[in-house]
């Protein structure tokens, strides 16, 4: 069932008492998509299924245009999660890294709702929570993007639940920037941020080496900082999880981590599975041999890729501890 902005707020919360954390997978095409949910329903687990520019932008959704991208990405995740094999699996669409000039104008639309029409009537869909890419702006920018966001969904008189984010890539934030970032919002708009991103010692990418700088005592004090500033739990999001030891990734979790993002390895995943594909079925690519139309349609490709995701994904879901937490949340709204 995808959850909406008040309904995802509540599984972070609960995350945040009972200590796991939800796997948010930037999914890159709608086979991946589908491989993920499948995977959370394999675990009864809840999920995250989050987008960025790049595949809203990209040739699977929008094809250059970012909102057309916007409408295909959320009526896909939305039809898969809101059928009857996914019913029971909580799943949240997120928008994960958006920036540049159309920021604004994307993530709008994606609290405003985007419809999808039959040339009769009509359906709006939304984003579960939203984020912000700040790896560009100032840290009143930040501030003064995440506020015009509340007003909008204010002004539309919807909910939010927004997570923000402080330089995820610059080492570990200070208490300093948390309480500008974080407490300047909250004060203007309290309850709105439902997750804080601040750096942890991780990067974006993959690392060979693991990260020495990342730190579980970071999230320890950004967590207490965070509920000292807001005057109640919210949980943090953790960016650039790819090269993170399952040690590591497992005190997170422990120390107040409710959101794990995970791109770079999930993509590798699928290209190296793509390659073996191709390495062993060259005899079947060949257009006299019996099998060709099935091993060159997408659907062979695809399906070869999700034998060899599907485990790799329910792995990462079982280190975070969400398996089997999908049936005990308890949401406000029907499940
Ligand atoms: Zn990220």
């Amino acid at each position: 069932m995808l959850l909406n902005a008040t309904q995802a707020r509540a599984l972070f919360t609960q995350a945040l008492q009972d200590r796991f954390a939800v796997l948010a997978v930037n999914a890159d095409s709608p086979s991946a998509v589908y491989d993920c949910l499948e995977a959370a329903r394999q675990c009864s687990a809840p999920l995250i299924i989050e987008t960025s520019l790049w595949q809203l932008q990209g040739r699977s959704f929008g094809a250059g245009d970012a909102l057309l991208g916007l409408l295909r990405y959320l009526a896909d995740v939305a039809a898969l999660a809101n059928s009857e094999r996914f019913m029971a699996v909580p799943v949240i669409f997120h928008t994960d890294h958006i920036k540049g000039p159309q920021t604004l104008a994307i993530l709008k639309a994606a609290i405003a709702g985007v419809s999808v029409s039959s040339g009769k009537s009509s359906l709006l869909l939304q984003a579960s929570t939203i984020s912000l890419d700040s790896s560009e702006l100032t840290e009143e920018q930040n501030i003064e993007t995440i506020s015009e966001l509340c007003r909008h969904a204010e002004t539309l008189g919807v909910e939010v639940t927004l997570e923000m984010e402080a330089g995820v890539d610059d080492g570990l934030t200070s208490e300093e920037i948390t309480r500008r970032l974080l407490g300047s919002v909250e004060k203007k708009y309290p309850g709105k941020i439902g997750l804080w991103a601040p750096g942890l010692g991780t990067q974006h990418g993959l690392s060979d080496k693991g990260y020495p700088t990342f730190s579980a005592e970071a999230v320890s004090r950004q967590r207490e900082l965070a509920r000292e500033i807001t005057g109640h739990g919210i949980g943090l999001a953790l960016h650039g999880s790819s090269g993170l030891d399952q040690e590591s990734l497992r005190a997170a979790v422990r120390e107040g981590v409710v959101k794990v993002n995970w791109s770079s390895e999930s993509l590798l995943i699928r290209n190296q599975a793509a390659m073996e594909f191709f390495d062993s079925h060259r005899p079947q690519m060949n257009k006299k041999h019996p099998d060709w139309k099935k091993t060159v349609m997408d659907n062979g490709l695809q399906s070869f890729i999700a034998e060899r995701y599907l485990p790799r994904v329910m792995e990462r879901i079982k280190i975070l501890g969400s398996d089997e937490k999908a049936g005990r949340l308890s949401l406000s709204g029907k499940l």
